[in-house]
C-alpha cells in the first residue's frame, strides 16, 4: 500500500472549522526573538509562513494540535489554546 508524500497524506485530513482562531501571534515579540524561520520549519502543517516584509502568516485552521510551535516559541509570542469544542483537525485510525 503505497501511503503518499507527505502533502498527500496531509490532504486527507478532514477539519471541523472553528469560527475564530486558536492561535494568536504577537508579531513584534516574534520579530524580536527571530522565531519566524524557526515556526516555519517545525510546524507540520505549514500554519506559519514568514512573508517577504517579515510578517508571519498564520493559517491556523489548518492546525495539527501537535503543540510544537508552543513548546518552542519563547514566552509572550503565541496564544494557543485548542480550538472550541469538537473544531479542529478530525483524527483518524490509519
Ligand atoms: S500546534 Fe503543531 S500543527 Fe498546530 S500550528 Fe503549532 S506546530 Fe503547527
Amino acid at each position: 500500500m503505497r501511503l503518499g508524500t507527505i502533502a498527500e497524506r496531509l490532504g486527507r485530513n478532514q477539519y471541523e472549522l472553528d469560527a475564530n482562531s486558536h492561535i494568536s501571534l504577537d508579531q513584534a515579540a516574534a520579530k524580536a526573538a527571530g522565531v519566524g524561520r524557526l515556526l516555519e520549519s517545525i510546524c507540520p502543517a505549514g500554519v506559519y509562513s514568514v512573508g517577504e516584509d517579515g510578517v508571519i502568516g498564520v493559517l491556523w485552521a489548518a492546525c495539527l494540535e501537535c503543540g510544537a510551535c508552543l513548546a518552542l516559541a519563547p514566552s509572550g509570542v503565541l496564544t494557543w489554546h485548542y480550538p472550541s469544542g469538537g473544531a479542529g483537525v478530525v483524527y483518524r485510525q490509519g
